[in-house]
């Protein structure tokens, strides 16, 4: 059962009023099966709405908001999370079947994106540039004005903290589409904004089916810029939409991010991370780390490793707080299912079983030795599931990491120095990390990807460029 809320789930936020939609959805818990909340079917009229209200708040009070207040704005908004972390917490757990303590960590993720991107507000600027004689240029960096964001379900709270947040404190004026499958937080972080002294129309949140308002969204003539995380397919097709308005787009559509472990790494400190960034929120994760590659000398040594790691891992419902909960939906489970049944050619190494029962359980499984041309080792599974594949040497190790359609994020185990920086330079990789995985997440650290993993950078204070244009001013005086 739902906590009590402050809010309608079936409800939307458009113009700072919260509103019916024609038609609602059932949302389910993931960990049961069973229906939660019903929540609203957007459409392409209410997203016409919310573009609507984001323009007049645009060109209106939240155009002029000072980034000094912008910024105050965000602080109180980061305040407000924190204070209500348990029952961010709850919903996640709930809604997308993230395991309690993980969906705790999203919600004070999302308190620091509101805490980093409120003391970032004020501190982005310009330029003078040195010109011609009797001239003074300068650039001033401007808001887009209206902004999408089309969020997915896996991480709701974090990936709305790194986006909304980031165009907010730049003076953007946001139409939020959650995910139909999970945007319990989407609306109480959007309720909590309007508390914190949000004006009208700077956030609105329109919940719906993706072919529906979120395609609309993509489509709609006032939307200057769109910011996208989810599959590759829709990722493409929202670019696709885009591209007609001419209007730039931020994808991160996920990955097969490697972990490289070479014959001299530490395998006390890897493997907890060898391990958890494959297994976190069930795999559904698009900087999961699904293959470990393993010099041949150590690879005995990181199988039986990891195959007692999986055998203690228990799965069960969020709210119990196991190590790995269930997935997001039925189809979702039946991708991983069929995923599996491809590699009944490979080794088996260790599995985790799924309680029996309702709820979208999956069997974590480690398989390896995997060729890297195998598709466990191309594709991108979102799911609790790992291959390990063997190299000779470290111009093997960088062919395979390279050998992928994606490009997200990387991590090398190893000692040598001088071999951390060749690869973290031969990398194709948004993001490499040595000696560790994920950097605890890295609110401050710029993310995105390479080749199908997306382009654009959000995070860290690059997002504060990618949600803002430059106007260059040049000024003749004599
Ligand atoms: P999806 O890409 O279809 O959905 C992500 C978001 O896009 C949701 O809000 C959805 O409503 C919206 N959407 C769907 N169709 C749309 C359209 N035509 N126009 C505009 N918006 C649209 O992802 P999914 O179907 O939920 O999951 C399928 C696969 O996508 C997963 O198995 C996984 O591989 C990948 N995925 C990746 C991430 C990530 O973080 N990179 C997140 C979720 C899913």
């Amino acid at each position: 059962m739902l906590p009590d809320l402050p809010i309608d789930t079936a409800h939307m936020l458009i113009d700072g009023t919260w509103c019916p939609a024609q038609s609602t959805l059932p949302l389910t818990n993931p960990s049961s099966g069973e229906v939660l909340c019903q929540i609203a079917r957007g459409r392409a009229e209410d997203v016409d709405a919310a573009v609507r209200s984001a323009e007049q708040a645009r060109d209106g009070d939240w155009g002029r908001t000072t980034a000094v207040d912008r910024g105050r704005i965000l602080t109180r908004l980061g305040q407000l999370v924190l204070e209500h972390t348990e029952l961010l917490t709850t919903l996640e757990a709930l809604d997308v079947g993230k395991p309690i303590s993980q969906a705790r960590a999203d919600a004070l993720a999302l308190a620091r994106y509101c805490e980093f991107y409120g003391g970032a507000a004020d501190k982005v600027h310009g330029q003078t540039i040195p010109y011609l004689d009797g001239y003074t240029v300068y650039t001033l960096r401007e808001p887009h004005g209206v902004t999408g964001h089309i969020v997915p379900w896996n991480y709701p709270m974090q990936i709305i903290g790194r986006s909304v947040g980031a165009a907010l404190a730049m003076g953007n004026a946001c139409v939020l589409k959650p995910a139909e499958d999970a945007c319990l937080t989407a609306l109480l972080f959007a309720y909590l904004a309007t508390q914190a002294g949000l004006p009208a129309g700077a956030l609105n949140v329109v919940p719906g089916l993706g072919a529906e308002a979120g395609a609309a969204l993509s489509a709609h003539p006032g939307i200057q810029h769109l910011s996208f995380t989810g599959s590759v397919a829709t990722g493409a097709s929202v670019q696709i939409a885009a591209g007609a308005n001419v209007v730039p787009v931020t994808l991160e559509l996920g990955g097969k991010s490697p972990q490289i472990v070479f014959e001299d790494a530490n395998l006390d400190d890897a493997l907890p991370f060898l391990v958890n960034a494959g297994l976190q929120n069930a795999g559904q994760t698009c900087s999961a780390s699904s293959r470990i590659l393993v010099h041949t000398s150590r690879l005995e040594e990181v199988i039986s490793a990891m195959a007692a790691a999986y055998r203690a891992k228990h799965i069960g419902a969020a709210m119990d707080d196991p190590d790995i909960g269930p997935l997001i939906n039925a189809r979702q489970k039946e991708r991983v299912l069929a995923f599996l049944a491809k590699a009944s050619d490979l080794p088996l190494i260790a599995r985790a079983e799924p309680p029996e029962g309702p709820g979208f359980y999956v069997p974590a499984s480690l398989y390896g030795p995997v060729s890297p041309d195998h598709p466990l080792a191309q594709q991108e599974i979102f799911g609790p599931v790992q291959v390990i594949i063997p190299f000779e040497d470290e111009a093997e190790a960088v062919e395979i990491a390279n050998g992928t359609d994606y490009g997200l994020v990387a991590s090398i185990w190893t000692e040598n120095g001088a071999r951390q920086m060749r690869l973290a330079k031969a990398l194709r990789s948004g993001q490499v990390f040595i000696n560790n995985y994920g950097a605890g997440g890295g609110v401050e650290l710029p993310f995105g990807g390479t080749g199908k993993s997306g382009h654009g950078r959000e995070k860290g204070f690059e997002a504060l460029y990618g949600f803002s244009t430059l106007k260059t001013v040049a000024a003749r005086h004599g």
